[in-house]
């Protein structure tokens, strides 16, 4: 279901958003929170440069403000109507999930701002395939 080529993908995963080929964050873990946002210069398969131009992942604070909320509701929807808890139970949870998934929803707004801008190129995965066949 989820494959290389599909936009969710290189969201998902962290993956160059251009190739796909590999991530672009030096660690892939975002619990290694002092390597949160270290991420490679240019992807080392398609030479795309994830850093378009100085503070460009600054956009992706908005990005962060919808991903946030989308963990919100998530939270309140399990625990509210499924787990049936109070309004301040329910409260807590909503918190709890936003600082235990900060590290997560800062990654996945940095991935899908970047994919705003950058778009896949299946001729880059031939490419690889040909140049891996031809060796
Ligand atoms: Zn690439």
């Amino acid at each position: 279901m989820l494959k290389k080529g599909v936009k969710l993908y290189s969201i998902l995963t962290g993956s160059c958003p251009k190739c796909h080929m590999e991530s672009m964050y030096v660690e892939r873990n975002p619990y290694r929170l002092v390597s949160l946002f270290k991420m490679h210069e240019r992807c080392s398969h398609c030479g795309t440069k994830y850093k378009m131009e100085p503070s460009f992942f600054y956009g992706a604070m908005y990005v962060s403000y919808a991903v946030g909320i989308a963990f919100a509701v998530a939270a309140f929807v399990i625990s509210f109507l499924i787990f049936g808890a109070s309004l301040l139970q329910t409260f807590i949870s909503i918190i709890g999930t936003l600082i235990v998934f900060l590290p997560v929803i800062i990654r996945l707004s940095r991935n899908i701002w970047i994919n705003f801008f950058i778009h896949y190129d299946p001729s880059l995965l031939r490419k690889t395939h040909a140049s891996q066949n031809a060796s």
